[in-house]
C-alpha cells in the first residue's frame, strides 16, 4: 500500500494501519517531499506565538484516546489543562513523536519514501497501480491513499509578472521578515492565515500600516477562555424536522442561539454541539441550498466557527488598537507596479467607487485552493485529465464515496484509489481540522485492512 503525503492525514493514517494491522499483513510505503512526517504544512513551524485555534482537549491525533494529545502537555508542562491553547510547534512535535514510537513499536511496518509522486497509471492486464515518483522511480502497490493537503492559494485576479514578484505565498515568513518596515504592506484575506501573516509583520516596529483585505472584511470571532472539549451529542432537537433550505435552518439556529442566550448560554457552545453533525446537515441540502450558503453565509460561518486562541485575538485587538493593522471590506479591481511596490485599486464593500492604497507587497491569504480543476499539483491534473478524479459541484474538492473511496468522473468508485484531507470538504464541509481528520484516518485504516 502507497501513502502518497505524510502530513497530518497520511501520517495518521499510516499510523492507525500499523496499530491494528497484525504484523506482516499490511506494508505500508509513506511518500513525502521531506523526512520530516507528521507536521505537514500546519505544524511545521518553530515560532511559538502560533497557537492551535482547537483547545489541547479535542486536540488528541487519536479518536480513542480523547485525552492521548492532553497527557503529552501535562509532561511537558504540569500547568496546561484541557482547555489550555498551545503552539502549533508542540503539536508537531507531538506529531512527530508519535510518528516515532509508532514506528520503534512496529519495525518494518512502515517504509518512508523522501520523493514526489507524479503520476498513477494502472499496470496492464493487473490490479493495482503504478506510482512514478519526481525522481524517476516507479513504485507498484495495490492500494493508494491521497493524502495531499492543501494547495496553493491562486490570485483572485489576472497578474502581470512584476506585480507577481510583488505577492508573497502565505506563511513565507522568511520574505515577510525582509520587507522594509517603512512601507504599507496588504494582506488579502482576513481568516486565520491572514492572522499568521500579520502576526509575522507586526513583530518588526513598521511604520507603514498593515491592510488586511477581504469582501467582507470580516475577523474570526475569539473562543471562551479555557473551553472545554465538546462532549459527543444527539442531533439537535432544533434543527429536527427542519426543511433543508439555508433559510430555515437560519432561521431555527437564530431562534436557538436567542434561547441560549436567555437561559445565560454561549452561542460557541451551540456551534460545537453542531460540529459533528454538519456534515449530515451538509449533504441533506440539495446542490442550489449549499449554493446559497456559499454565496449568502460562508463568510458569516467561517468567522463564527474558526476561532481564534484567546491570546491571538488579544494580540489582534491590540493591533486594531493601534491602528497597525487596518481591514478594508472590498474587491480587489486592478494592480498596477509602482518603483517600490504595488498600486491597488479595489471596490468598497457597498460602493461603486474604487478606491486605491499602495503596498510594498501582497501577501496571498485568500485560503487554499480546493478547485481541482485549476490546480498546480502535477498529480491532481493528471487523475483529473485521466476522468479517475472528480470535482464536486462546488470547487470545494473531490468526490469519494462514504469510505473515502475516490470517485470517476461517472462517479464509480476506483479500484484501489483512496483520499483523506481537506478536499473532504466538497462532500462533507465539515472535514478540514484535526477532530474531524482523525475520524476519518482511523476508518480508513480499518476500511483499508478488511480489504480482502
Ligand atoms: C496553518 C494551519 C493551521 C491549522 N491549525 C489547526 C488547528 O489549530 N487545529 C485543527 O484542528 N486544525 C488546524 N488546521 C487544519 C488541519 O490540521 C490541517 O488541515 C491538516 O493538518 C491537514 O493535513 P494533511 O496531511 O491533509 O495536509 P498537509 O499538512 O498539507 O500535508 C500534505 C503532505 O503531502 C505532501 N504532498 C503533496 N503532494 C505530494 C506528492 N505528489 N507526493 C508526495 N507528497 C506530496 C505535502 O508535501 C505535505 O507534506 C490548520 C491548518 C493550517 C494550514
Amino acid at each position: 500500500m502507497i501513502i502518497i503525503g505524510g502530513g497530518f492525514s497520511g501520517a495518521l493514517t499510516a499510523i492507525h494501519l500499523a496499530r491494528i494491522a497484525p504484523p506482516d499483513r499490511v506494508r505500508i510505503t509513506l511518500l513525502n517531499p521531506t523526512p520530516d512526517i507528521g507536521r505537514g504544512l500546519a505544524y511545521r513551524f518553530d515560532d511559538d506565538n502560533l497557537l492551535l485555534n482547537v483547545p489541547a482537549g479535542n486536540m488528541s491525533a487519536l479518536a480513542d484516546e480523547p485525552m492521548h494529545f492532553v497527557s503529552y502537555c501535562l509532561r511537558i508542562d504540569p500547568s496546561l489543562s484541557p482547555g489550555s491553547f498551545v503552539s502549533r510547534r508542540l503539536y508537531g512535535q507531538y506529531l512527530h513523536d508519535l510518528w516515532s514510537h509508532t514506528r520503534a513499536a512496529h519495525p518494518g511496518a512502515i517504509d518512508v519514501r523522501v520523493d514526489k509522486a507524479v503520476a498513477l497509471s494502472r499496470p496492464p492486464g493487473e490490479a493495482g497501480w503504478d506510482v512514478a515518483l519526481a525522481s524517476g522511480e516507479r513504485l507498484r502497490a495495490e492500494q493508494v491513499v491521497l493524502a495531499l493537503g492543501h494547495q496553493v492559494p491562486r490570485f483572485p485576479i489576472p497578474l502581470e509578472p512584476e506585480v507577481q514578484e510583488r505577492v508573497i505565498a502565505p506563511w513565507d515568513f522568511d520574505a515577510m521578515h525582509r520587507l522594509p518596515n517603512h512601507q504599507p504592506v496588504l494582506i488579502m484575506g482576513t481568516g486565520h492565515t491572514a492572522v499568521d501573516a500579520l502576526f509575522c509583520l507586526a513583530q518588526s516596529p513598521r511604520r507603514g500600516p498593515i491592510y488586511l483585505l477581504s469582501r467582507h472584511g470580516l475577523l474570526p470571532h475569539c473562543h471562551r477562555l479555557s473551553p472545554t472539549a465538546p462532549k459527543p451529542k444527539a442531533f439537535p432537537e432544533f434543527l429536527r424536522d427542519v426543511p433543508p433550505t439555508v433559510r430555515a435552518y437560519t432561521r431555527a439556529l437564530r431562534q436557538h442561539l436567542k434561547t441560549l442566550a436567555q437561559q445565560g448560554g454561549d452561542w460557541r457552545d451551540a456551534l460545537n454541539e453542531l460540529r459533528p453533525h454538519t456534515p449530515q446537515l451538509w449533504q441533506s441540502w440539495p446542490a442550489a441550498e449549499q449554493r446559497r450558503f456559499l454565496r449568502h453565509l460562508q463568510a458569516y460561518w467561517d468567522v463564527h466557527r474558526h476561532r481564534l486562541a484567546p491570546m491571538g485575538a488579544q494580540r489582534l485587538d491590540q493591533l486594531l488598537a493601534e491602528r497597525r493593522a487596518q481591514v478594508i471590506a472590498g474587491r480587489i479591481t486592478t494592480l498596477r507596479q509602482l518603483s517600490d511596490g504595488v498600486e491597488v485599486a479595489y471596490r468598497p464593500r457597498g460602493s461603486q467607487q474604487v478606491s486605491t492604497l499602495q503596498a510594498c507587497a501582497i501577501v496571498n491569504c485568500i485560503g487554499p485552493n480546493t478547485d481541482i480543476q485549476r490546480h498546480s499539483n502535477p498529480l491532481l491534473a493528471q487523475l483529473l485529465k485521466e476522468g479517475l478524479i472528480a470535482p464536486d459541484a462546488h470547487g470545494l474538492g473531490l468526490r469519494v464515496t462514504p469510505d473515502l473511496q475516490v470517485t470517476d468522473t461517472h462517479q464509480n468508485p476506483v479500484e484501489g484509489l483512496w483520499y483523506l484531507g481537506p478536499l473532504l470538504k466538497g462532500a462533507l464541509w465539515e472535514a478540514t481540522a484535526v477532530p474531524e481528520l482523525r475520524l476519518h484516518a482511523q476508518h480508513l485504516a480499518q476500511t483499508l485492512l478488511n480489504l480482502p
